[in-house]
């Protein structure tokens, strides 16, 4: 049975109702206030692969997760008496908007993968990407949130009401447009600064979905990061732009084969791009390749990226299951500069091996063939 609570019951935790209702420095000052959260700070170091730009940010305290998951089990029917979220373990919430049942929040990682600095470090305002002789990292600072899809435990993109998945993903981009807009405060400015967009450090947003692919918890839900270092996919599409003068949407949409083609939108298109690495790799592009950000969508393309992101991530899980594996996979949002607007789908169908680690993909499946099931698997 799926656990439900109410808005009354973690009524407690309610810092904020609405988001637009409250200022990022007020949120950013609970966060440094909340006690449970302090427990688990990163070390807000950063540290560079000087081979190719990977990031990787340290926080020892998330090993120490108590609903960490064992390995890649198969999920039992209902674990919801096992789930933190359904149990009301709470951190402070921003924002709450009801659903046709239940309702979608968002609030703060108990641990998080970044943190707000105490105090300005004028270092970090003027030098997003200082030169670093000694190897001592960069300090990276900012927040990490969670957005649950649904109050209910087995809801999610998937199988939740179109209307509903919209009022999600509109959720989504209001915290997405708060966090670049007003931390002028205490980030950096985004780089390069693309038209007159006038942005403040840069918003990850993922999404894992299995033990597989990573997710600890089984109540569905998106995580976003935002910190002020620019994660090294976003910085390889900045060069892909420098490059070809074309964003790499937009050089998708131009020479993707027609046969990868899952499903035009209208304002955005389902493809398998012709580089996929695993079956079921899609890319759900925005075909105005002017706009960047989820929340520069308006309201027709939005619902058709919604649209687009529950028929992507339900192939995906039903296509899965048939073949007798454990459903998982994760999303991404790159909303980063030179790259237009792109979610891309990254199912967990196999491994990752040596050969990989070498920057050797090897894909058990053909890309032809997978778009022709994606597209009978998407009309079902
Ligand atoms: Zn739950």
């Amino acid at each position: 049975m799926t656990a439900k609570f109410t808005q009354e019951d973690i009524a407690e935790f309610v810092y904020a109702r609405n988001l637009e209702a409250t200022s990022l420095q007020d949120v950013i000052g609970k966060v440094i206030k909340d006690d449970r959260i302090l427990r688990y700070v990163p070390e807000a170091l950063c540290q560079i692969d000087p081979r190719d730009g990977d990031l990787v940010v340290y926080n020892s305290s998330r090993s120490h997760r108590t609903h960490m998951s064992a390995g890649a089990m198969p999920e039992p029917e209902d674990d919801s008496d096992r789930c933190p979220i359904c149990k009301k373990q709470m951190t402070p919430i921003i924002d709450i908007a009801d659903l046709s049942e239940g309702f979608t929040f968002i609030n703060k990682n108990l641990y998080p993968i970044f943190h707000p600095l105490n105090r300005l470090i004028d270092e970090i305002l003027e030098q997003p990407l200082p030169p670093d002789p000694l190897h001592h990292g960069r300090k990276s600072t900012g927040i990490h949130l969670l957005q649950w899809t649904s109050s209910l435990h087995d809801r999610d993109w998937h199988n939740m009401p179109q209307a509903d998945c919209e009022i999600v993903m509109g959720r989504l981009a209001a915290l997405e447009s708060k966090l670049l807009h007003e931390a002028r405060e205490f980030m950096p400015a985004s780089q390069p600064p693309m038209g007159d967009k006038k942005t403040f450090g840069y918003v990850s947003i993922i999404k894992n979905y299995g033990h597989a692919a990573g997710a600890s918890l089984t109540h569905g839900h998106q995580q976003i990061g935002f910190n002020n270092i620019m994660p090294s996919k976003f910085f390889n599409n900045l060069c892909f732009y420098n490059r070809n003068r074309r964003v790499f949407s937009q050089y998708m949409l131009d020479e993707n084969p027609k046969d990868l083609l899952v499903k035009d939108f209208g304002k955005a298109v389902l493809i398998v791009p012709y580089f996929m690495r695993r079956a079921f790799d899609m890319l759900l592009i925005l075909k105005d390749t002017t706009k960047q950000f989820i929340h520069e969508l308006d309201e027709e393309e939005l619902n058709q990226v919604t649209g687009g992101m529950r028929k992507a991530i339900g192939a995906i899980l039903r296509l899965m299951h048939q073949q007798g594996k454990v459903p998982s996979y994760n999303m991404t949002v790159n909303n980063g500069p030179g790259a237009g607007l792109y979610f891309e789908f990254l199912a967990h169908t196999q491994e990752l091996g040596g050969f990989e680690h070498l920057g050797l993909w090897v894909c058990q499946a053909n890309q032809y063939e997978v778009a022709q099931q994606l597209r009978e698997t998407i009309v079902l």
